[in-house]
């Protein structure tokens, strides 16, 4: 068992920090079953999209043997396009994955008039990765289905779909990387620049806009739980201020698990009539859990670079797929031209570094210069995300487009229920009120050790508990005692004695055993204080 002592803990990030509560779990003194509730992994995956990528491997393989045919089928040739769509339908059965895959067929022609040839052929040579990704941003039929994916899960109606550029990367990780340098690169932020950040937050978008590369002036736009975690419209009034040059955002929040409201998204939209230059990038991977969800892209697209990942709704983590969605006509284009046009450096520094690349450095675009720099330029001819990874994020995509016409896609309504089911179990098993705000995602739970105190006892205890008991040694040995393990809060921004519980990792009985023991350590000292 580490012996952790307050002041130790305090100077390490909250990953480090529940590292090692996981470490001491292990050997609980209880000897009770380890439970880890700190991890927003998944423990669920999307079957559906996975067997029909098999089984498109399996018939582009198949194609491929039509070819060139060696070594008794070990080294096989390139695929034909002509009449590959018939083939693709003849080669289906009736398992449940194939009429997947002919469900798919039938939606990208009939409802996206994609040439089914041209589709198939895209497919089956980006499912076995036999060519480089060309173009190097997006497959065109891949980026199509991601257009029409991000409009029907995130947009709440507004059809953006044909105006938008996508770029697919290795998950929001290399999204958020991309982005931070390109911003950079292109001169949109400039050292010394004022940026504003939503906490509580994911702790990399506080981490990151600190780093003296990048050497930005942070300012936290924080909201609270009475305010149901809602940015108070006073907060919005403080981007107006032209000199905020960025406003980051995870929408919905991780982790306080809220999406931004139908009146936040309005004070958005006033945030960007005053200060038109705003730049935003919205993180919206847990999006679809919450109902009716609305992306800020979707109210300021000109400004907004949306990021999302398949990480979490398909339990993708491991596949690396996400993406960088921008508007055909943006902020980020007019701020280069404007950068361009007041200094003779900037524009020479631009002409020399993209005339590598391609004939009119100037006019390429923010997005391209995005894939082009996330390859250090030279190697922008390559610098496309793997074939396979696209084909992936298509199928996954197209799970849910599928029921386009339907009342709900029922995936999703099932990741909705399994981490309601948790969340309810939790706070039930705690013995107190869980929140039933719309805007909850429920994905994580952020819960303040002492207003549970106050809401089970008293403020009398509360106040006791506060002024005795350091949040981190309430964490530490609800982990070395009760073999629970939780993230801090503090490191991503929250006030003093806020954990975060993850309800996407375990089974749900653990989260009945998370409250139960959670409840027994403060009964624990609600003892002590009462022997005082
Ligand atoms: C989990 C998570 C992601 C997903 O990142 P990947 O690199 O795609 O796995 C992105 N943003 C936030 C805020 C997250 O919590």
């Amino acid at each position: 068992m580490k012996n952790l002592d307050i002041d130790t803990l305090k100077g390490m990030s909250n990953f480090e920090v529940a590292a090692l509560f996981l470490e001491n779990s292990e050997n609980n003194e209880l000897g009770l079953k380890p439970i880890n509730v700190g991890r927003g992994n998944p423990n669920w995956i999307n079957t559906t999209a996975r067997l029909a990528y098999n089984r498109i491997v399996e018939f582009a393989i198949q194609e491929s043997l039509k070819t060139i045919n060696e070594d008794e089928g070990s080294m096989a040739g390139y695929i034909e396009q002509t009449g590959i769509a018939d083939r693709l339908r003849e080669f289906l059965s009736s398992s449940k994955e194939d009429k997947f895959i002919g469900d798919v067929l039938d939606y990208t022609e009939k409802t996206m008039n994609l040439n089914q040839d041209e589709l198939v052929f895209e497919f089956s040579n980006g499912a076995i990765g036999n060519h480089y990704p060309v173009p190097s941003r997006s497959l065109i039929n891949v980026e199509k289905i991601l257009n029409r994916y991000l409009e029907q899960s995130l947009y709440n109606g507004v059809k953006l779909a044909d105006q938008t550029d996508v770029f697919p990367t290795e998950g929001g990780t290399a999204a958020m990387v991309y982005l931070f340098n390109e911003l950079k690169i292109s001169r949109i932020l400039q050292p010394g620049d004022t940026i504003a950040i939503n906490t509580p937050i994911f702790t990399p978008y506080l981490q990151i806009p600190e780093l003296s590369e990048f050497n930005l002036k942070e300012f936290n736009v924080s909201s609270d739980e009475s305010d149901d975690w809602q940015m108070i419209d006073a907060k919005f009034d403080e981007l107006k201020d032209p000199s905020v040059k960025a406003f980051f955002v995870v929408n919905p929040t991780n982790p306080a698990s809220r999406a931004f409201s139908k009146h936040a998204l309005d004070k958005i939209k006033e945030v960007v009539e005053a200060n038109p230059e705003i730049i935003i990038i919205t993180d919206d991977v847990y999006g679809t859990f919450v109902n009716g969800f609305q992306t800020i892209y979707s109210v300021a697209p000109k400004n907004t670079l949306l990021v999302y990942s398949f990480s979490k709704l398909y339990g993708a983590t491991g596949q690396r797929i996400g993406l960088i969605a921008t508007h055909k006509d943006n902020v980020f284009d007019k701020i280069i031209a404007k950068r361009t046009a007041e200094d003779e450096s900037v524009k020479k520094e631009f002409t020399d570094r993209y005339s590598l690349v391609v004939p009119n450095p100037l006019d390429m675009k923010f997005i391209d210069r995005t894939v082009a720099d996330s390859r250090e330029i030279g190697l922008y001819h390559t610098a496309g995300l793997s074939t396979p990874q696209q084909v992936m994020m298509a199928l996954f995509s197209l799970t849910s487009l599928i029921h386009e016409n339907d009342e709900s896609d029922p995936y999703i309504e099932a990741s909705k229920k399994v981490v309601d089911n948790r969340y309810q179990t939790f706070y039930k098993s705690m013995g107190i009120e869980g929140n039933s705000s719309i805007d909850n995602a429920k994905y994580y739970t952020l819960v303040n050790i002492y207003d549970v105190v106050e809401r089970k006892y008293d403020k009398d205890f509360r106040d006791y508990f506060e002024s005795n008991v350091h949040y981190l040694e309430f964490e530490g040995k609800l982990a070395s005692k009760y073999g629970v393990t939780v993230m801090d809060g503090s490191g991503m921004g929250t006030e003093d004695g806020y954990i975060r519980i993850s309800l996407a990792n375990q089974p749900a009985e653990n989260y009945a055993e998370t409250g139960k023991r959670i409840a027994q350590l403060l009964e624990e000292y609600h003892d002590q204080y009462k022997n005082k």
